[in-house]
């Protein structure tokens, strides 16, 4: 083979390669798969999240292992606005830029409106909408620079759509889709796309939790629980994988989804279309 014939190939398999992806969240469940996914393609990747030593340096380990790119791991707190500002000036500092951001970190409470707790709805909106407000107005300007810049937030079917007892997070994630469109038009003319994928569920160790802990409570089998409670709303009666999440953030990467920008991509197999 020739070598203009191997560069092709090359980028063809790793359109990333070069680039730097930052990834909120990702040290399990949906972020990690993504994370993951960037990788194959070619990226650096930057981890963050919360977890126990040893298992996220197995993940870094896993991504390094399988994909021979560079990934480097911030303990930010999304929740705490300087938290993330550091994290930018040392990932800035070693990397130059970030190319791709990723806005997946996010956490989950249930509870009657007069019931919400004050401090977890502070958190939610601080983890899963303020923390993308400063991670995208933190990489803009390198993007801006280069002309070129991908900005994913990681929304969910309840950017969509509301249910009961789940106050912070719906109004989260619906503020995520506004700031989503917000940055599409902002930065319209720079080579810079912004977009939200709205998950239904997703298969992750969470659910697999979840799936066990109804199944014993309610003393019914796990396909039950599967299909008439936690897939009660989405009737394609399956999850998605962290894969699939993975190829959708990868394709909204590329040359193909230069024009897709300031829209949500619905993975939800059918729950919204009701
Ligand atoms: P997960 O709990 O497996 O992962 C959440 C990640 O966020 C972890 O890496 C965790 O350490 C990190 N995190 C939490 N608080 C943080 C903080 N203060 N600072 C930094 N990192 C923090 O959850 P997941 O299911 O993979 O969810 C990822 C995203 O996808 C979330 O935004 C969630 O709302 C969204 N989502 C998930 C589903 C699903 O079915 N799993 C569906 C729709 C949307």
């Amino acid at each position: 083979m020739n070598l203009a014939i191997t560069e092709r190939a090359s980028t063809t398999t790793q359109p990333l390669k070069g680039k730097v992806s930052l990834v909120t969240g990702s040290t399990s469940g949906i972020g990690l798969g993504i994370a993951r996914a960037l990788a194959a393609a070619g990226s650096a990747v930057v981890l963050n999240g919360f977890g126990k030593h040893e298992e996220i340096k197995a993940a870094q380990g896993g991504i390094v292992a399988d994909f021979g790119v560079p990934v480097s791991y911030s303990a930010a707190d999304m929740s705490k606005p300087e938290s993330i500002a550091e994290m930018f000036e040392t990932m800035l500092g070693e990397h130059g830029a970030v190319d791709v951001l990723v806005n997946n970190a996010g956490i989950q409470h249930v509870a009657p409106l007069p019931e919400f707790p004050v401090a977890k709805w502070d958190a939610i909106i601080a983890i899963n909408l303020s923390s993308a407000f400063h991670t995208t107005r933190l990489a803009l300007p390198g993007m801006i620079d280069k002309g070129w810049g991908r900005i994913i937030n990681i929304a969910s079917a309840h950017g969509l759509v509301g249910s009961a007892f789940k106050s912070a997070y719906v109004a989260a994630k619906h503020g995520m889709l506004g700031l989503t469109k917000v940055t599409a038009l902002e930065v319209a003319e720079t080579g810079i796309t912004c977009n939200a994928i709205c998950p239904g569920y997703v298969y992750t160790p969470l659910v697999e939790a979840q799936i066990e802990g109804q199944a014993k409570s309610h003393g019914i089998p796990r396909e039950q629980v599967i299909r008439d409670v936690l897939l009660a709303q989405q009737p394609n009666k399956r999850f998605a994988t962290t894969d699939e999440l993975g190829g959708i953030a990868v394709f909204l990467t590329s040359d193909a989804a230069a024009s897709i920008t300031g829209t949500t991509i619905a993975v939800d197999g059918g729950w919204t279309a009701h």
